[in-house]
């Protein structure tokens, strides 16, 4: 975060900053308002701020906020994506999905991703930096300003391994939760992992509420090795291990997030092996049909093969469900839209 990133600063943090020019508390209430519940993207809009210390503050503490790029609405149904530019001009993906319950966000917390899973479209274009507290709320306030909504649940399951990005992610939460800004409960936030075992194990110290999803997709080692290289780190022993430590601390239960491939993860032999290794968890399990990608051989599996799969699951006991994939025809996969605007900018430079 750099010191001048005033949007990454909690309240504390900005009186003690602004200091030397000596607001009264109840300015920097507003100023603060106006940067997180409002999601003010230039200083011109503070009108119940002095011109003066607005001309002050625009000089020396730039607004990180997102520019709209591409905006893709899907067909099939409710689910918007966005393409936005960071102001050091960098892309990031954000997905809205509308549910029953409300407007739910998928955010990026990195440009790239440095995990290397062999699947996905982030982790094939490699890593590009961690995203600031700032340039995650930027996401929200973006989309809730272009759609006119409130967004009552977050997913951190967009672009990049939010665990590499722990300090940065933390200090979301707590921004995004906090009562004077945004306002979205702990419980309403879920964060998806490929497995970072101690990181998962300092999440659990923390005592957050959140749900806790682990993108497992494999009963075994020697198929996870050959789908995701940090298991090769992280075996599966470690990551099971810290996933009952996690639900024993916090009383959440965990999801397991499985995409299927066909004739990789997909047959009742892997569904059996699943079912014994999370038979003494309390999680759920969200089938996926895997998305392919342009640069990657694996295909999806058949509609029949996930049911065959999850109905073995169920017979064992195993809370499973196949998630119907949001925005296939926009390319709601993550990476998937950043990716192709990448291809399609060197075509044309
Ligand atoms: N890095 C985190 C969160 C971002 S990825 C993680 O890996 O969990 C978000 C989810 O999309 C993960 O569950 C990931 O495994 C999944 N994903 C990525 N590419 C996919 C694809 N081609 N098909 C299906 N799911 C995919
Ligand atoms: Fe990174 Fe998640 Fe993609 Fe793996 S699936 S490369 S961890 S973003």
């Amino acid at each position: 975060m750099s010191i001048t990133d005033i949007k990454s600063m909690s309240f504390p943090e900005i009186a003690a900053e602004l200091a030397n020019l000596k607001l009264p508390e109840y300015r920097i209430k507003q100023l603060y308002t106006w940067l997180h519940k409002k999601g003010a993207a230039d200083y011109n809009e503070m009108i119940n701020i002095p011109a003066q210390l607005r001309s002050l503050l625009f000089d020396e503490y730039p607004i990180h906020t997102c520019r709209m790029i591409k905006k893709q609405i899907s067909e099939s149904d409710n689910t918007v994506k966005y393409l936005f530019s960071l102001i050091d001009g960098e892309l990031i993906e954000t997905v809205l999905m509308k549910y029953k319950y409300g407007y739910s966000l998928c955010l990026s917390t990195q440009v790239g991703c440095m995990m290397g899973c062999r699947f996905c479209a982030t982790g094939l274009n490699g890593f590009v930096k961690n995203l600031t507290p700032s340039e995650m709320l930027s996401q929200i306030h973006s989309v809730q300003r272009d759609m006119n909504i409130r967004v009552s649940h977050i997913v951190l399951m967009g672009m990049g391994e939010p665990l590499e990005n722990y300090d940065n992610v933390v200090k979301f939460i707590k921004l995004v939760s906090n009562q004077d800004g945004l306002n979205i409960g702990v419980r309403n936030l879920s964060l998806s992992t490929c497995g970072i075992v101690p990181a998962i194990y300092k999440l659990a110290e923390n005592k957050l509420q959140l749900t806790l999803s682990v993108s497992l997709h494999a009963p075994n080692d020697q198929v996870r090795n050959l789908l995701m290289p940090i298991n090769k780190k992280f075996p599966m022993k470690d990551l099971l291990e810290v996933c009952k430590k996690y639900v024993s601390v916090t009383s959440r239960r965990i999801s397991f997030e499985y995409a299927m491939f066909k004739g990789i993860n997909d047959s009742q032999e892997c569904a059996l092996q699943l079912s014994k290794i999370l038979n003494n968890i309390n999680c759920h399990v969200n089938l996926i049909p895997g998305n392919n990608v342009d640069g990657c051989s694996f295909e999806k599996s058949d509609i029949t093969a996930i049911e065959r799969f999850a109905d073995v699951l169920r017979h064992n006991k195993i809370n499973a469900t196949v998630r119907r994939t949001l925005g296939s025809d926009i390319e709601a996969s993550c990476g998937q839209l950043r990716r192709r605007t990448e291809k399609e900018q060197q075509i044309k430079s």
